[in-house]
């Protein structure tokens, strides 16, 4: 019996040809042809003004905190379900966490809470797509724009995912996508900042190339280059771009297989995930999901290591999500409390991601879903899972 990984990356044959083609042009540092070609099609996917490459969806994110010249004692909201790099990337600068506890259906961050964590210092909001599901954007960006403060996407899931028909991504002054491995569409490591007031695309292509205006000067702008302004190296190579760029064309394709995979977990386990009190992922009729990954709620906190083990028996790599962030050293040390964000605390022990990827065999899906319809809730907790939640 094979074990089936939680993820496995992908790669096209035509990744092939464009690695042959841009190793041959010579061309392997950043800005070069295939990066442009992505950036064209993202702009056009997106209905964006300007989108830059980064070398991580944590890049895009500094990149962002840099452009709103977050200055420490600065603060900014993020849930505190979520990846490290939303609030890491703002703290880097100086920043203050304000954590905000999620919604229980979505899991992303509870806009009904939103209005009472802001300050006269409050400098962000970052609202994070969480499996690629459409925060309440209307509500977050009324919010924001009332009190005059910027909003920045963390949209690292959601890339082709939409909410009330407009594209994931365009909704704050700036967004973040991430390529690596473990997302829809990757170069290993990668990323990109949408940019959507044009005001904002200049200064970020001088940050993001070192605080110079060397962009300029190679499209024949300016006839020398020289430093502007603060900045950093965050453009990947033209290597990873022909990379990613095989994939942003294959999106129809790749999405359809998502689609059919995400659609059989769902359809296959609904009768089980009744019988034991598990609960699916919620999809609000106004969010068009781009599928990236599939989930259940388990009804107690038990219920996770056991199903983690059960499966991982059966040779099938399912995993947990996000630890707290108010809860970990960092988010201690910014005075995060157990108890503060009851609904993350609450989900993060229950739920499983099941192996998500798009070259996902029909075969191994079966086997996992199969694996997964004999688990019976409320089994005895495994003396190992035991030890993992008390360090957690
Ligand atoms: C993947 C991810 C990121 C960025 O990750 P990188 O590995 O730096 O590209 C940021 N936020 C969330 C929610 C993510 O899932």
């Amino acid at each position: 019996m094979q074990p089936i990984p939680f993820n496995r990356p992908l790669v096209l044959e035509t990744a092939f040809d464009y690695l042959r083609q841009t190793v041959a042009a010579g061309h392997l540092s950043g800005d070069g042809p295939f990066t442009h070609r992505c950036h064209a099609l993202l702009e056009e996917l997106l209905g964006a003004p300007r989108v830059l490459l980064t070398t991580s969806g944590t890049h895009a994110l500094e990149l962002a905190a840099l452009l709103l010249e977050v200055q420490p004692g600065d603060e900014v909201i993020v849930p505190a379900f979520t990846f490290v790099s939303t609030i890491n990337a703002f703290v880097l600068r100086g920043a203050r966490p304000v954590f905000i506890d999620i919604r229980p259906d979505t899991l992303n961050l509870d806009e009904r809470q939103l209005e009472e964590r802001i300050t006269a210092r409050t400098k962000a909001i970052v609202p994070v797509h969480y499996a690629g599901v459409g925060c309440e954007m209307d509500a977050i960006n009324e919010i924001a724009a009332r009190h005059g403060i910027a909003v920045v996407e963390d949209n690292a899931h959601g890339l082709l995912g939409r909410f009330r028909g407009q594209p994931l991504g365009t909704f704050g002054r700036l967004a973040a996508l991430s390529f690596h491995e473990t997302k829809n569409f990757s170069c290993g490591e990668g990323g990109a900042l949408i940019l959507n007031e044009p005001a904002d695309a200049a200064r970020a292509e001088v940050l993001r190339e070192k605080g110079t205006n060397r962009a300029q000067f190679f499209r024949g702008q300016a006839d020398k280059y020289t430093w502007l302004d603060v900045g950093s190296s965050f453009l990947p190579s033209d290597v990873l771009a022909a990379l990613l760029l095989s994939q942003l064309e294959a999106r129809d394709h790749l999405q359809q297989r998502r689609r059919q995979i995400w659609q059989r977990y769902a359809s296959q386990l609904r009768d089980w995930a009744e019988e034991n009190g598990v609960s699916l992922p919620v999809v609000p009729a106004y969010c068009e999901q781009p599928w990236h990954m599939f989930y259940l709620l388990l009804p107690s906190p038990a219920d996770q290591p056991a199903l983690l083990e059960h499966l991982r028996q059966e040779q099938i790599m399912a995993v947990f999500h996000y630890l707290p962030l108010h809860l970990s050293r960092m988010g201690r040390r910014f005075g995060g409390r157990v108890g503060d964000y009851p609904v993350t605390e609450d989900v993060t022990q229950r739920l499983v991601r099941l192996p998500f990827y798009s070259g996902l065999g029909e075969d191994d899906q079966a086997r996992i879903i199969e694996s997964v319809r004999c688990f019976r809730s409320g089994r005895r907790l495994q003396p190992a899972a035991r030890k993992w939640r008390a360090s957690a």
